[in-house]
């Protein structure tokens, strides 16, 4: 009898509201699956402490043969990968200067490597999404923010303090919108869902399928309620459709440009809106490309949904725990 020597990792995942764990096993299966609540406030030792318990209770549903290689811990940034260090984190007020890692290894006994949700997401696309083995890799999340991660050569991009693969401010219109950082004209100013919904907030009429899903208020108003209007043919919503796929593609076609990955992959609320008008953004990204991609742009959307950061994290840990 030979029994299969499957590897685990503990994976994490922290945002600003949540902190969610597991353990994953080397093709991707999560078992052991929790969450708590961040409670930033509470400090970033106060934290570390909680989610050793959620990834110990995590550790206690795995086989008796199974080997964990370490903890991957996927994070809201900014931070330095090396140390885990944040670097002034919007979500995760009063961490700045401060990192989990040592901690948090002492706690687990077991090595711990940190990296940033978007790279990670990145990372996952390439070991567990539909570009297994993919060694150029970009990947974009459009929500509430852009956001982006980058694998070149196999390798994550992260730069010189942490801060690479910020593709959201990448200026794709300037003289239109700004971020709430305040730069002109870039992806998250003008592609986002709050800068989707501002759009056509400032083309508002009063009347049409949009006025009507929006209640007849435009502060109700959403992206995907855009989406939606546009579908039912409301013509003010169609504008701010074609206009942000345009954005979109302005913004991917970029990225084709730079980094020549063998896949780009778009994840995010937004995408849901942006797959019914796929045709469309494909066709403006390859515009936007230099003209040697021609028809072989390879855009897709993420199918690893929710799971992706948690994936990415178990990723880093198989990874690097190969390199020690
Ligand atoms: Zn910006």
């Amino acid at each position: 009898m030979t029994t299969t020597n499957t590897q685990y990792a503990l994976a994490a995942d922290i945002g600003g509201t949540n902190i969610r764990a597991a353990l994953i096993n080397s093709e991707g299966r999560l078992i052991g699956r929790g969450s708590i609540s961040t409670d930033p406030e509470r400090g970033i030792d106060d934290a570390s402490d909680r989610l050793a318990k959620l990834l110990n209770a995590a550790r206690s549903t795995a086989p008796a043969d199974a080997e964990i290689v370490g903890v991957g811990v996927s994070t809201a940034g900014p931070i330095r990968p090396a140390t885990g260090t944040y670097n002034h984190p919007p979500n995760l007020p009063g961490w700045h200067d401060k990192t989990m890692k040592p901690r948090l290894a002492e706690s687990m006994s077991l090595p711990v490597w940190v990296g940033h949700d978007a790279t990670l997401a990145a990372l996952a696309e390439t070991r567990f999404g539909d570009h297994v083995g993919a060694e150029n890799l970009v990947y974009v999340t459009i929500s509430t923010g852009v956001g982006g991660g980058i694998i070149t050569n196999s390798e994550m991009v992260t730069g010189a303090s942490g801060g690479a693969g910020e593709v959201g401010h990448l200026a794709i219109r300037t003289g239109s919108y700004r971020c709430n950082v305040g730069c002109d004209g870039c992806f998250e100013g003008n592609a986002c869902g709050p800068a989707i919904a501002r759009a056509a907030r400032d083309r508002w009429t009063g009347e049409g399928p949009l006025a009507d899903l929006a209640d007849g208020d435009p502060d109700n108003i959403t992206s995907r309620m855009v989406f939606d209007a546009a579908d039912e043919g409301d013509p003010i919503a169609q504008e701010v459709v074609d206009l942000t796929v345009e954005n979109v593609g302005i913004g991917l076609g970029s990225l084709m440009n730079i980094f020549n990955p063998e896949a780009l992959v778009i994840g995010g609320g937004v995408v849901q809106g942006l797959q019914r008008h796929w045709q469309k953004l494909q066709e403006t990204v390859i515009e936007r490309s230099l003209p040697g991609y021609g028809d072989t742009i390879p855009l897709t959307a993420t199918r690893l949904g929710d799971d992706v950061s948690l994936l990415g994290a178990a990723q880093l840990a198989f990874r690097q725990a190969r390199r020690l």
